[in-house]
């Protein structure tokens, strides 16, 4: 059975860096949850209360309904998986698995079953006597998986799980790890700073800084409707646009700044309409990247400043590097998002 994590305020410090600053947060029963932020943003810090780790300052700790913030790691019912996978050498893969039953005392029977049932899920069953050292990193991950669920935890923490796996193996294990947990019906929180990692797969998402929720969402509110410019910068990549540089084109209301996406800048001239913004400018510099072209273009806002943006163009024909040449450009107004701050 799914259970909710209910974070209540929760505030931590380190002498005197405040690591967690009030921090409120309900997670759904089943959802994938990511923590997102940068180095130091405190989101090792918040799955650790929740694994039990530590203790906060104040505030509370919800699981499944139940007040945790008293109770010990191994009484709160949560598996965890790190960037390690820590798996023991010695043992073969079952009987890795199979450890954390054996603590509890489970019967043989029921560990054998349980045992090649997590294998199973994680697509491992086949390996069950192998030994670590013949896997791959991705296996050894797989396995730290099925250690976790064996013990059919309340509920999944995950800190960087792929982060020491190649380019390759992380895309389709994070593709696995929401496959398990969306089969498993388990509640996950998960921390990386791989943005890519948390959008692909997150349910929703939360971006930290400096120990506070900068913002809470599915990766399309939090990647199209960054709350501020802090947010708009850390997730993807974006422009930044004086208020009025579209002139009467686009009300900017109360914004202090315009955040564009680089893939909502289409060169060349814009279809009919007013909600079409229409660019005049220079590109200056191109990086070909194969599958896109990333081009730094100079414009003039309506207000005369000039600002160089970044501009993705799909699918490039043309390798032009260095010279410069006139371009226009457009934007959809709905791709426009007027920030406060
Ligand atoms: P990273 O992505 O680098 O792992 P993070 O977002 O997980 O960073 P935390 O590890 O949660 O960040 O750390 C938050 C802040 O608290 C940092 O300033 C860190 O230096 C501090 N901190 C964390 N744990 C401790 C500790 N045990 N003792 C002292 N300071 C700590």
């Amino acid at each position: 059975m799914a259970v909710s994590i209910s974070i209540k305020n929760l505030s931590k410090s380190f002498g005197a860096t405040r690591a967690l600053d009030r921090v409120s947060l309900e997670i759904a029963p089943g959802e994938l949850f990511f923590l997102l932020g940068p180095s130091g943003c405190g989101k090792t810090t918040l799955l650790r209360h929740i694994a039990g780790f530590y203790r906060p300052d104040e505030g509370r700790i919800l699981i499944g309904g139940d007040d945790v913030t008293d109770t010990p790691p191994h009484r709160r019912d949560t598996g965890m998986v790190f960037q390690s996978y820590a798996l023991w050498p010695h043992m073969t893969l079952a009987q890795n698995v199979a450890f954390g039953l054996e603590m509890r005392r489970v019967p043989a029977a029921e560990i054998k079953r349980r045992v090649h049932e997590a294998l199973d899920t994680v697509k491992m069953a086949a390996r069950a006597d192998s030994k670590p050292n013949q896997l791959s990193g991705g296996q050894q991950q797989r396995i730290a998986l099925a250690r976790a669920l064996v013990v059919q935890p309340r509920c999944l923490l995950l800190d960087e799980p792929l982060s020491n796996l190649d380019a390759k193996l992380r895309l389709e294990m994070r593709i696995e790890i929401r496959r398990i947990c969306k089969q498993a019906g388990l509640t996950a929180v998960y921390v990386t700073h791989d943005q890519k990692e948390a959008l692909s797969i997150a349910d929703r998402l939360a971006i930290m800084r400096d120990g506070v929720l900068e913002q809470i969402g599915t990766p399309l509110e939090v990647y199209r409707q960054p709350r501020n410019a802090f947010v708009a910068s850390f997730i993807g990549e974006t422009n930044f646009l004086p208020p009025g540089f579209f002139g009467a084109a686009y009300d900017p209301g109360q914004a202090t700044k315009l955040s564009v996406r680089p893939e909502a800048v289409h060169l060349g001239t814009p279809p009919a309409g007013p909600e079409f913004l229409r660019l005049d400018g220079e590109i200056h510099g191109t990086v070909y990247l194969g599958e896109t072209a990333q081009h730094q273009m100079d414009a003039a806002g309506a207000d005369g400043a000039r600002t160089t943006l970044t501009v993705f163009e799909l699918n490039p024909e043309i390798l032009a590097r260095d010279e410069a040449r006139p371009a226009t450009a457009w934007i959809h107004a709905r791709d426009v998002v007027a920030l406060p701050q």
